[in-house]
């Protein structure tokens, strides 16, 4: 019994993908100059400068001539989740991290891999990962490549070999924490952030010396006990905006994504994400502000102590993450020239704050919003919707923009040439429902939602098809001075890639329907398409070798979104993870292999074992333990096995070797029988047997379902 179960659960593996070690090793001006590490060939850090503009003055590729970009090189990558990266070029070499957080360095000119190097991240740690096992970028500096690692390892590498040099861990392993932002280098320290506010954690950011590793900063973003003393005089202040106890959940306001940096005001600029559990307290009432959660922070780059903070979301229960890298300009506002910080947050806001003090600028909505009637012009802060509290009403609302926000971690792009920011947008109303039962457990999603009357929606009914209808995706042109959109291309659906924008008066972005696309900058008119085959999340980047300019984007669909939403994540079409780096170059020769669908037939499901309330119980389950990586319904969009063909569902004894005792952790999927009980394991299953009965029954229209 035991070999043909070690047999099955092998062939399972067999279905979850590779993840193995690879072998071998005008009126407005950008700051852009003050950027020691921009050189006008390259792109050095993963924003393109210290502004994150993600604006590359190279000018050969343009709106008359972009129509013969054509493909220079590709390299498969050896995983089938998500890109998320921005490569960086440096001296001719191109450095980016496929998921898994491995690092691979190319000869830019020519895509010949010169080494990869793979951090080993321990498989188990997918199941506290919220949002795909992705990785943004590497930072590099003076000879060394810094990635850190799902794990939460920051790890310097050897820019000429990739050997390791030094790695520090930069979480407490035993809490769900995780990394998936590129690291940033300011004044001679790499800066790190992390994840895990959906799980239960306590967000900071460190600081570590680019030569030793040692460490020399840490600045919490929101507080801990207070019977243990505070850090600093801000967790002081900050403890006075939370109510109950929140630090048993960690408090959250993490920082999952990158940073920018003045250095004239030597300030880092950051945004922390939701406080803990996202639906609000559990013993303390309504959340107050919960300070410095859902807001954007400016700490000094010298001591990491605290400068400044704008709170986009004062008690945010709307998972608003104002997480997005702040953009650094110039904008000449009512006459005068003022230094900003500019982020499209994701709780449909474009925020424009003196970068120097914090002040609020103006605020204007780039999305539909429903949770909000405005924002206070003087100090930005919003006057909530009544009905938008469902942590109080107990009642289901709509929230506009939904939790993957109106605008996620895709990177925008700024144009000191058209004044204009292109902000890959997108419509994705989310219903929230709280739990009055919730109780934060050590496994699974600690978001205090009730997500099975929400979001587990049947397919072929009028809910899925309405819920579809409402999602939308689109690149916004928007002038950060007048406070409005310029123009708009729109999409087939939301979760489209990030953008870049160049001299040559182009904007570049990749789509969720698997177009690599070319926009004019000034007006939107789209010049040029190439079907890459697979979903682009990640963000475009340029550069130019012996006179050449060259064009280059990770492509491979993932991400949150496809991982969780299942068939909600199909508005684009439902097109494979085909993981891939594209290098682009005018006149280019090279091509992509034929793209091969696989066809899959849906079997025949086991007949369901339960009675109908095991399948009920499961349902509620599903989304707080499964549902992140597999789906709503028990499928996700392509990037992990579909449950509903799981030969586990028909064989007991693997279905609890699975689920129960964790023959699968390697891939994430830990040993449940920490927080689940026998009958809960039994529900789970029952559930999963139900979806696959209606999946083969709309597949087979005819056939007489066991249900
Ligand atoms: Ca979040």
């Amino acid at each position: 019994m035991q070999r043909s179960i070690a047999g099955a659960v092998c062939a399972l593996m067999v279905g979850l993908g590779t993840r193995a070690a690879a072998a071998g090793a005008g009126p407005t001006k950008p700051d852009l100059a003050r950027s020691a590490e921009t050189a006008a060939d390259d792109w050095r850090v993963a924003g393109h400068d210290n502004g994150d503009s993600r604006y590359s003055p190279l000018a050969q590729l343009d709106e008359h001539n972009v129509g013969r970009l054509r493909l220079a090189w590709s390299y498969d990558l050896d995983t089938h989740r998500g890109q998320e990266a921005t490569p960086v070029v440096v001296d001719g070499v191109l450095y980016t991290t496929s998921a898994w957080s491995k690092v691979l360095a190319f000869r830019a000119a020519t895509g010949e891999l010169l080494w990869q190097f793979d951090p080993k991240v321990p498989g188990a740690i997918a199941v506290q990962v919220c949002c795909d096992v992705v990785n943004r970028g590497v930072a590099v500096y003076q000879g060394r490549v810094y990635v850190a690692s799902l794990d939460g390892r920051l790890i310097a590498l050897d820019a000429a070999t990739g050997r390791p040099l030094w790695s520090v861990m930069t979480v407490d392993p035993k809490r769900p924490y995780s990394v998936s932002g590129a690291p940033f280098v300011a004044a001679g320290k790499v800066i790190i952030g992390n994840g895990g506010a959906e799980y239960g954690v306590r967000g900071y950011i460190t600081a570590y010396d680019a030569t030793s590793g040692r460490r020399a900063w840490r600045f919490y973003t929101v507080p801990g006990d207070p019977a243990r003393g505070f850090e600093n005089e801000a967790m002081r202040r900050a403890a006075k905006t939370w109510s109950g106890h929140w630090w048993r959940d960690g408090g959250g306001g993490t920082v999952w994504n990158s940073f920018s940096y003045d250095p004239d005001a030597g300030l880092i600029y950051f945004g922390t994400g939701n406080a803990s559990p996202w639906s609000g307290q559990v013993d303390g009432g309504p959340r107050a502000d919960a300070l410095y959660a859902a807001s954007i922070v400016a700490v000094h780059v010298a001591d990491g102590t605290y400068a400044w903070h704008f709170q986009t979301t004062p008690g945010d229960v709307w998972d608003y993450d104002a997480t997005q890298t702040l953009t650094l300009a110039t904008l000449k506002l009512d006459g005068v020239d003022r230094k900003v910080a500019m982020q499209a947050s994701k709780n449909g806001y474009f925020y424009v704050l003196d970068r120097l003090t914090g002040e609020f600028l103006s605020g204007r909505p780039f999305a539909p919003v429903s949770w909000t009637s405005g924002l206070d012009p003087k100090t930005g802060r919003p006057a909530v919707a009544p009905d938008a509290h469902y942590d109080v009403s107990g009642k289901r609302f709509l929230a506009k923009p939904g939790v993957l926000g109106a605008h996620n971690w895709q990177p925008m792009s700024y144009s000191p040439l058209t004044g204009l920011v292109y902000i890959p947008a997108q419509e994705l109303p989310f219903p929230l429902l709280k739990d009055p039962g919730f109780q934060p457990q050590a496994l699974g999603r600690n978001m205090g939602l009730d997500m099975a009357s929400t979001l587990t929606l049947p397919e072929n009914e009028p809910a899925t098809a309405a819920a579809l209808a409402a999602q939308k995706g689109y690149l916004s042109a928007w002038d950060p001075v007048a406070g409005r959109e310029v123009w708009r291309a729109e999409h087939p659906g939301p979760w489209n890639g990030g953008t870049l924008v160049t001299g040559g008066n182009l904007v570049f972005q990749g789509t969720a329907a698997g177009e690599f696309l070319a926009f004019r900058a000034s007006d939107g008119e789209r010049l040029w398409s190439f079907p890459a085959q697979t979903g682009i999340i990640a963000a475009p980047m340029t550069y130019a070798i012996d006179g050449r300019q060259y064009v280059t984007v990770m492509a491979g669909w993932g991400g949150i979104f496809p991982l969780s939403a299942g068939g909600l994540s199909f508005k684009s079409g439902r097109l494979p993870n085909r993981s891939r780096v594209l290098t682009f170059v005018l006149d280019g020769t090279a091509s992509l292999p034929p793209a091969v669908q696989a066809a899959r037939e849906f079997p025949a499901p086991p007949a369901q074992l339960q009675a109908a309330a095991a399948v009920t119980e499961g349902e509620r389950l599903f989304p707080r333990y499964c549902s992140g990586c597999h789906g709503s319904a028990a499928y996700s969009g392509g990037l992990v096995p579909d449950l509903r063909y799981s030969p586990a569902l028909a064989d007991d004894a693997l279905w609890n070797a699975v689920v129960r005792d964790g023959a699968l952790s390697n891939a994430g999927m830990v040993a449940f029988k920490r927080v689940l009980s026998p009958a809960h394991i039994d529900a789970i299953r029952a559930y999963v047997i139900h979806r696959a009965q209606i999946g083969y029954a709309a597949e087979h229209p005819s056939a007489a379902s066991s249900h």
